[in-house]
């Protein structure tokens, strides 16, 4: 066998593999294999490999997608009226008239220069439209033309890296989403990042490769147990797990200023079924396994996608605490989300039988293309395009040519904090294609945007941005900025502030006296040292109004020494209350009494009661941090009441403690299985990585009593790499 054999007999071995095999006209594709062999003969592509395996690799990922031997044979050719002396005559007389307009087609969408003038980009867009609304095929073939093309860019100058990725990433990856093709959709836009922010990139990747043995090992885990609870239920069904593309991980990270372990998405499982009853039921059963998150929940069945996706997702949290989206669907929608409108594709003697779902996709590019026609300004169209093809997000161009995108509403002052903290910080001004705008402009996908800047000392940004930027990167950047920048000013106004608030609450002391205590509440409040404590009430970060009720229950503790409390205890006229958590509270029958959320006693704590205004009465710890060590002395004694634990009752209760451990694989999987041993439930867990490289794991979980979570913790401290176990 030949090179050539070879490559012609691959073609036909993945043909074999399609749901519809039988359906190939492969006699057809043949003739147009070796037409594209001959046609391109010596020619070479930029990285030095023949031409023609470039065509090749068109056909194959066309035939993936599941179009058909028209669409297969096109692609062959699809370089070949442009590249080579064939005309459109040859092929049309050669293949058919079919072939010969697809080839055709995409050439005509070749032709046009890659330039960055709006205008042009706008006649090629439209000019693509025109083309699908003819034949949605050339357009598949062109998305697979494109994705080839991307995944060879390597060998082009890094300009037109650059040019191709933004264009692909603005046009292609939108119209592939549009028409509901996902895997070509994520496949070009992880390729246009790849080269548009290689260092973002390349960090994403990292952290998931390092994540990877353990992703896999969860998602396996969370398969299984899917598998054993739904079969009890539904018997039929096929799962998937899944990680959240680059792109989408880059889109959260970047537009929403979170960190990878803050994605909540990146863990996908996809149950798919047999019939769209079984969807409602199999969510039934996951919703009962583990714990959804409100309000993630999302039915695209009832209600579609605008590219009829179909889907039930909501986001669940298991025992590990780590949260994940299960999607679920039926095949029929499976097939639909994977390859969208070529999922549609009936073909039969070479004639589209019409199918809804084709229908109302082609009456989406129909309406595209009837405003076009309507209004004369081309490059106004341009803009209505891009927004209607990605709805959600916006590009703006730097007058450098970077493209930089955000979502929907923001703002000049977003556009300048995402290009650099430093961009943002200095900025006076900005300037959209050419023209000074108000600091509320709101960007729009295509401006050129200029940003204005000072380097003057002392130049900063204005409070009121905070109210205008619309992303929360630019709103953490502006605080973080006051915060340094503002320092001496931040610690003079959270000192007045102080001041004022203690003069208005009659809290009076000798200037050592005051001293301690300030220190006091500076080293409760987590800062360093007084100044510390000043500026962070200066720019916000601790708020005095909600510092006072504490400021007040330290002083009464300041200026009285501790004495032992005395609570009345009078035995005689004892009234009895006893809440469903098992506490009894003396001297009053017939109220609610609530476990206080700021100490959350368990049993076999010291118990004390307040009777709130309205509320019933509130248990507290004797040792809570918001209750006088000196009832006596508090400002309303007689509302502080005895209280303690019914030991008859065995109800669980929920304790929050938090672990300090080695930052080592697999330690919150750990923990897991002992608490699963220990048959304690896990309510919460929280894992994240400390500054000091070490990690911190902060657990709710429901225990019997103080004894039982006593035992829990010794049992923690005991595992490898656990250095400290603490109740929250
Ligand atoms: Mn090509």
């Amino acid at each position: 066998m030949t090179d050539n054999e070879r490559y012609l007999q691959s073609i036909l071995d993945l043909i074999d593999k399609q749901p519809a095999a039988d359906s190939y006209d492969k006699d057809l594709i043949t003739k147009a294999f070796w037409c594209c062999i001959e046609a391109h003969g010596e020619q070479r592509r930029a990285s030095g490999e023949p031409f023609f395996m470039h065509p090749i690799s068109v056909a194959k990922i066309v035939i993936t997608l599941g179009m058909d031997s028209e669409s297969v044979a096109a692609s062959l050719l699809h370089d070949v009226v442009e590249d080579t002396e064939y005309t459109y005559d040859d092929i049309k007389r050669e293949f058919g008239k079919s072939v010969a307009e697809l080839v055709d087609g995409v050439t005509k969408l070749e032709k046009i220069p890659l330039e960055s003038k709006e205008s042009v980009q706008a006649e090629n867009i439209r000019k693509m439209f025109i083309a699908m609304s003819h034949d949605l095929r050339v357009i598949i073939i062109k998305l697979a033309d494109r994705l080839h093309n991307m995944r060879t860019i390597d060998a082009m100058p890094e300009y037109k890296q650059r040019d191709k990725s933004r264009e692909t990433l603005e046009v292609f990856a939108p119209i592939a989403h549009r028409l509901g093709i996902r895997a070509v959709k994520e496949e070009l836009e992880d390729l246009s990042i790849m080269h548009l922010d290689p260092v973002a990139y390349h960090e994403i990747e990292k952290s998931l490769t390092i994540k990877r043995s353990q992703s896999e090992r969860f998602l396996t885990m969370i398969q299984e147990r899917i598998q054993e609870r739904v079969s009890e239920v539904v018997p039929a069904i096929r799962i998937e797990g899944r990680v959240k593309s680059i792109h989408g991980i880059y889109r959260k990270m970047y537009m929403q200023g979170k960190s990878i372990d803050e994605i909540y998405d990146i863990y996908a499982v996809r149950i798919i079924t047999d019939t769209l009853v079984n969807c409602y039921n199999i969510l039934g059963v996951i919703h009962d396994m583990a714990r959804p998150i409100p309000g993630r929940f999302k039915d695209y069945i009832s209600t579609p996608k605008p590219n009829l996706y179909q889907s039930l997702h909501t986001t669940v949290i298991g025992r590990e605490g780590i949260p994940y989206e299960v999607q679920i669907r039926t095949e029929e929608m499976h097939r639909t989300a994977e390859l969208g409108v070529a999922a549609h594709w009936k073909y039969k003697d070479g004639v589209i039988k019409s199918d809804v779902k084709f229908e109302e996709r082609l009456k989406w590019i129909r309406q595209i293309l009837d405003n076009q026609r309507e209004a004369d300004d081309v490059e106004e169209l341009v803009q209505t395009i891009k927004t209607d093809l990605a709805p959600e997000e916006i590009f703006a161009v730097t007058p450098k040519g970077d493209v930089i995108n955000l979502p929907i509403g923001s703002t000049v002052i977003d556009f300048a904090f995402a290009i650099h903290s430093a961009v943002g910080t200095r900025m006076t001004g900005a300037k959209v294609d050419g023209r000074i705008v108000p600091i509320t402009h709101e960007v729009k996908t295509g401006e050129l945007i200029e940003i204005l800047t000072s380097n003057q000392v002392g130049h900063g940004p204005s409070r009121d941005w905070l109210n205008i930027a619309k992303t929360t990167q630019a709103r953490q950047k502006i605080r973080a900025w006051f915060k340094k920048e503002r320092r001496p000013e931040n610690i003079a106004n959270g000192r007045t502030e102080i001041e004022r608030e203690f003069a208005r609450n009659n809290i009076r002391l000798s200037e050592v006296d005051m001293e301690k205590f300030l220190n006091d509440l500076a080293v409760k409040q987590r800062c360093n040292s007084l100044d510390d404590f000043f500026a962070a009430i200066g720019y916000g970060g601790i708020l005095v109004s909600k510092l006072m009720p504490r400021v007040k229950d330290a002083y009464s503790r300041f200026q009285k020494t501790d004495k032992p409390v005395e609570l009345s205890n009078n035995t005689q006229t004892r009234k009895m209350a006893k809440s469903s958590d098992g506490v009894v509270v003396e001297g009053i029958d017939n109220c609610l009494i609530k476990l206080s959320r700021c100490c959350s006693p368990i049993p076999g704590d010291d118990l004390i009661g307040f009777i709130t205004r309205g509320h019933g009465v509130s248990i507290h710890k004797r040792d809570c941090s918001n209750v006088p060590t000196d009832i006596t002395a508090a400002a309303e004694p007689e509302r502080w009441i005895p209280a303690y634990w019914d030991t008859s009752d065995t109800t669980r209760f929920d304790s929050t403690i938090t672990i300090l451990g080695l930052n080592r694989d697999g330690i919150v999987a750990d923990v897991s299985i002992l608490l699963g041993n220990l048959h304690v439930s896990v309510h919460a867990i929280m894992a994240k990585e400390t500054k000091d490289g070490n990690c911190s794991i902060i657990i709710t979980i429901g225990v019997e009593s103080r004894e039982h979570l006593d035992n829990v913790i010794t049992r923690i401290k005991k595992l490898n790499g656990v250095f400290s176990v603490e109740r929250s």
